[in-house]
C-alpha cells in the first residue's frame, strides 16, 4: 500500500472540483480589526477581513483583553487538568454561572468548543435516554449530525425550517416515546432564522424535549444577547441550549445550559466533556467579561444590525445576488467552486479583501457562495472599497453571472 500517493489522490480530487482549501495566513492588528497583515510567499501586506465570525469585534474589545491580562498575571497560561482534575478553576465556575443566568437556566457546562459541546451533548443523551427518538433539521450544523449519528438512536432528518414535515414525523409516535428536537436558531450559511416558538409548540404537543443551537446568535440577539430564544421571549421553552464562547463574544469555547440534573448528567457521562483538558484561564475570564459586557450593552448589537442591513441593501443597488434573510449574515451566491474561488483569490491578491469562498461540503454543490460578515468595526470606506472591488469583478465574471441566472430560475 502506498500511503503517500493515497493520500494524494484524495488531495487532487478536491483540486479537480475546485474545491481545496487554501488557508489565509493572517496577523490581526490588535485594535485595528477588520485589518489584518495577510502573509503569502515570504511577503505580508494588509488586508480587510470580511468573512470572520468574530461578528462584534469583540476579540479586540478592551474589556475581555484586560480581563485576560489579569488572569494570566494572576494565575499564569494552562489549567492544568481536565475539569475533574485540578482544572476547575475559579474562573469555570463563574463562566457558568455567567452562562446559567444569560439564558435563564439553573446550570451550564462549558466545553473546548461548541462543536465539541454539541457533539458530546447529543452522543451521551441518547446514550442516557432509552428509546429516544431524534428529529433533526436537514441543515443542522456537522457537530450536531456528528453527535446524533455516534448516538445511535433512531432518528429523522425534517425539512429545513418545515413544521409541517417535522409534526408528519413527530405524529407517527406515541406520545410516551422519548423524543428530541434538534435544531439551530440562525443558519449560518443562508442566514435563516427558525421559527423557535412553533417548534416549542409541536415539542409540548408531542412531548419531546428541545435542543437549540444558538451559535450564530449568543451575543447578538435578545435584549442580553441571550439569542433569538431571549428575543422571542421562549427560553424557558428551550430544554438545552448550545453556544459558542467564539464568535459573538470574541474569544474561545461552547457550552451547553439546562436543567441541573442534565448539566450535572453530561458532566458525569459525556466523554468529550471528561476527558480533555479544560479551557485556559485567560480565555475563560475574556469570555466572562465579554457576555457581562454584552448583558448590559446594547451598543455592538445595533451596529451589528445597522451594518448588515446597510451591505445587504448597497449590494442590491448594484445588482449583485445577495441572498434574502431575516440574519446578520450576508451571503453572494455564486453557484461554482471554480469562479468563487477565483472571485476571491482576486479579492484578496488585487483588492486587499479577505472573503473565504464557501464551498462544498459547508454547502450543497452549486450553491457555492462568498459569505461576507459586516462588523460593527467595518467602516463606511471600507465598505465602500468592497463594494467598488466587487462590482468590478462581478461584471468581469460572466459565467458566474450566468450560473447564478440559472439558479435564480430554477
Ligand atoms: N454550531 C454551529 C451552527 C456552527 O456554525 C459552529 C461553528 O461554526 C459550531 C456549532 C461550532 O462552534 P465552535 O467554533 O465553538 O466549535
Amino acid at each position: 500500500m502506498h500511503y503517500q500517493s493515497l493520500f494524494q489522490k484524495h488531495l487532487d480530487t478536491l483540486q479537480c472540483e475546485g474545491r481545496y482549501r487554501v488557508f489565509a495566513d493572517l496577523k490581526r492588528k490588535r485594535g485595528a480589526y477588520p485589518l489584518a497583515q495577510h502573509w503569502n510567499a515570504g511577503q505580508n501586506r494588509e488586508v480587510a477581513v470580511w468573512c470572520s465570525n468574530d461578528y462584534l469585534g469583540m476579540s479586540q474589545h478592551p474589556v475581555v483583553l484586560n480581563a485576560m491580562h489579569a488572569a494570566i498575571d494572576a494565575v499564569g497560561a494552562g489549567s492544568g487538568g481536565t475539569r475533574n482534575i485540578a482544572g476547575t478553576t475559579h474562573y469555570h465556575v463563574e463562566l457558568e454561572h455567567e452562562l446559567a443566568d444569560l439564558h435563564g437556566k439553573d446550570a451550564a457546562l462549558v466545553f473546548t468548543s461548541a462543536y465539541i459541546a454539541n457533539d458530546a451533548t447529543l452522543s451521551t443523551l441518547a446514550k442516557l435516554v432509552p428509546g429516544l427518538v431524534i428529529f433533526s433539521d436537514e441543515k443542522n450544523h456537522a457537530s450536531m449530525i456528528e453527535g446524533i449519528r455516534r448516538g445511535q438512536r433512531e432518528k429523522h432528518i425534517f425539512r429545513h425550517n418545515d413544521l409541517a414535515d417535522l409534526e408528519c414525523k413527530l405524529k407517527k409516535y406515541p406520545k410516551n416515546t422519548p423524543k428530541l428536537i434538534a435544531f439551530e436558531s440562525v443558519y449560518s450559511m443562508d442566514g435563516h432564522i427558525s421559527p423557535v416558538a412553533a417548534i416549542c409548540d409541536l415539542a409540548e404537543k408531542y412531548n419531546a424535549m428541545t435542543y437549540l443551537d444558538e451559535v450564530h446568535a449568543v451575543g447578538l440577539y435578545g435584549a442580553r444577547g441571550g439569542g433569538i430564544a431571549e428575543r422571542d421571549g421562549v427560553m424557558d421553552r428551550i430544554d438545552i441550549i448550545n453556544g459558542t464562547l467564539a464568535k459573538g463574544f470574541g474569544v474561545m469555547g461552547g457550552y451547553i445550559a439546562s436543567t441541573r440534573a442534565c448539566c450535572d448528567a453530561i458532566r458525569s457521562f459525556a466523554p468529550g466533556f471528561i476527558f480533555t483538558t479544560s479551557l485556559a484561564p485567560a480565555i475563560v475570564a475574556g469570555a466572562t467579561a465579554s457576555i457581562r459586557h454584552l448583558k448590559a450593552s446594547t451598543v455592538e448589537r445595533t451596529a451589528h444590525q445597522e451594518r448588515a442591513r446597510t451591505l445587504k441593501r448597497l449590494l442590491k443597488e448594484i445588482r449583485l445576488p445577495v441572498m434574502d434573510n431575516p440574519s446578520h449574515i450576508v451571503p453572494v451566491m455564486v453557484g461554482d467552486p471554480v469562479h468563487c474561488k477565483s472571485l476571491t483569490d482576486t479579492l484578496l491578491t488585487e483588492h486587499g479583501i479577505y472573503v473565504q469562498p464557501i464551498n462544498y461540503p459547508t454547502v450543497p454543490k452549486g450553491t457555492e457562495r462568498m459569505r461576507l460578515t459586516p462588523s460593527p468595526v467595518h467602516t463606511d470606506e471600507q465598505m465602500a472599497h468592497l463594494l467598488t472591488a466587487l462590482q468590478t469583478l462581478w461584471a468581469a465574471c460572466p459565467i458566474a453571472n450566468g450560473k447564478y441566472v440559472r439558479l435564480a430560475a430554477e
